[in-house]
């Protein structure tokens, strides 16, 4: 298997990297992102051979066909210290969760930091262990985070070795739980970083520092960021688990409902699909940030400012623009590079928009890859938390909730719907006070974390500092 980008025109077989060779890279050198260069196929026999495998051996499965310069058994190995009950809190890993007939959740929240991001950074944390041993290298993460992502990344990269993890976050702005769960890491190779300020200039800290080539070259700077494809990946496994799950025969087709914000998650649905897995509709749910949903209606994608960013109380889905969406439009283009680097590597920079409405490919996302989209509110959201309480029994998230509001507008009979279940509500307790009048459970190794010990810095957004912090903390 070998990886191009969505936007090279024709690729030299020279320029054709390896699983390991991208691994540890973000964008594509062209600004692109690296995608396989076919969707290798799974035939019906094998979906049947899959049906009894653990998780981590499923994993291990999707991802052969993916990874070719990792020795089977080490890959197998690394699948299997990956998805553990010990981690992830079932045998299952990602179970389901019967609503009614037709309706199901599937738990993908269950890891150490509460929300689906654990899915694939748990085994980027392995594989980048792996990886950098195998090289003799080190590598020093540099993040910004409000929340979700940040405390995944520290929770996989804790106490792995050639890995230090500087993760920045606006002081006093995240919920007390996120800071206790970040904060709360005492591990040596994490270096939590408040900086006073809001979001976005931790997120200019991080350009800062990146776009100073040779600082990153000497102190191996990278990232852990969504549009990883390693993290994607990963992500197709639960796809294959929540078919698998939820059939009992590979003629059946089942739709999938996703609360979307970087398109990351979603795109591994496509991708799942891509390789043949039975799924009839992928259903992108947003936030009031609709950015997405306004691009399977209408055929626009347009980027927002930051004043027309909406902070929500599904704030993991608050995006500008998603950073995973180039995947699918190289595909919806028939893979046609040039077109693709004119549309993100152009129009957007220029115009913040491009518009397929009137091109005859922009139906075919539906009709071909199975997309449909939907969008929710904070009054939607507080109805669901209500309603999905009242009728089930069960409480979920704001995000989940947002997918359950959209998954009701686009059931077919006959066709199960499983949605996303990507965070458990405890991370977000004021809103599903707000909705029931009362506190979410808290699972039992979360009692009393706002009490721990907590290791964190607090500094200006001041870009030299940070670099001399860096450069201290590899001395
Ligand atoms: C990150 C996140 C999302 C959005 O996922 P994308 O891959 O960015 O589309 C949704 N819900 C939760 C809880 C998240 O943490």
């Amino acid at each position: 298997m070998r990886y191009i980008s969505t936007r090279a025109t024709a690729t030299p077989q020279s320029e054709r990297k390896r699983f390991c060779e991208i691994l540890l890279e973000g964008l594509a050198p062209d600004g692109g992102l690296y995608l396989p260069e076919t969707y290798p196929q799974v035939e019906p026999a094998t979906l049947t051979r899959w049906r009894g495998l653990s998780y981590a051996d499923l994993a291990f499965e999707v991802l052969s066909l993916y990874v070719d310069d990792i020795p089977a058994e080490d890959l197998r190995a690394l699948c299997r210290n990956t998805y553990t009950q010990a981690v992830f809190g079932t045998a299952a890993i990602v179970p389901l969760k019967k609503l009614e007939d037709g309706l199901y959740l599937e738990a993908l929240s269950n890891g150490p930091t509460l929300a689906f991001k654990d899915m694939a950074m748990q085994l980027l944390g392995n594989l980048f262990e792996y990886e950098l041993a195998r090289r003799g290298e080190e590598l020093n993460i540099f993040g910004a985070t409000s929340g979700d992502t940040g405390s995944a990344a520290e929770y996989a990269m804790r106490g792995k070795k050639g890995v230090r993890v500087f993760m920045t976050s606006p002081d006093g702005r995240m919920s007390p739980f996120q800071q206790a769960q970040m904060f709360s890491l005492l591990d040596e190779n994490i270096y939590n970083i408040a900086i006073t300020g809001v979001f976005d200039d931790c997120q200019d800290l991080v350009k800062a520092v990146s776009g100073d080539l040779e600082f990153k070259r000497k102190y191996k700077i990278g990232t852990v960021n969504s549009i990883n494809w390693a993290r994607l990946m990963a992500q197709v496994v639960y796809y294959f688990a929540g078919y698998l799950q939820s059939t009992t025969s590979n003629e059946e087709r089942v739709s999938f409902t996703v609360p979307s914000g970087n398109f990351g998650n979603v795109c591994a649905g496509h991708v799942a699909r891509m390789m043949g897995l039975p799924i009839a509709q992928l259903v992108v749910a947003t936030n009031e940030n609709d950015v997405l949903d306004e691009f399977f209606r209408t055929g626009v994608y347009r980027v927002r400012g930051t004043a027309d960013t909406h902070e929500t109380s599904s704030p993991s889905m608050d995006i500008s623009k998603a950073s995973n969406f180039e995947r699918f439009v190289f595909d919806l283009l028939g893979r046609d590079g040039a077109r693709t680097a004119d549309l993100f590597g152009a129009q957007v920079p220029r115009q913040g928009r491009f518009d397929l409405g009137a091109d005859p490919v922009f139906a075919q996302a539906a009709s071909r890859y199975g997309f449909a989209s939907g969008k929710s509110t904070h009054q939607d959201r507080l109805d669901t938390i209500r309603s999905t309480w009242q009728k089930y029994g069960v409480v979920v998230d704001t995000h989940t909730a947002d997918g359950l509001k959209v998954a009701q507008e686009h059931r077919q009979a006959g066709v199960p719907m499983v949605v996303l279940e990507t965070a458990l509500p405890i991370k977000f307790a004021a809103t599903i006070v707000e909705a029931l009048g009362r506190e979410p459970e808290r699972p039992a190794q979360f009692v009393g974390i706002e009490a721990l010990p907590k290791k964190v810095r607090v500094m200006a957004p001041d870009v030299q500092a940070i670099k001399d912090l860096i450069a201290q903390a590899c001395a």
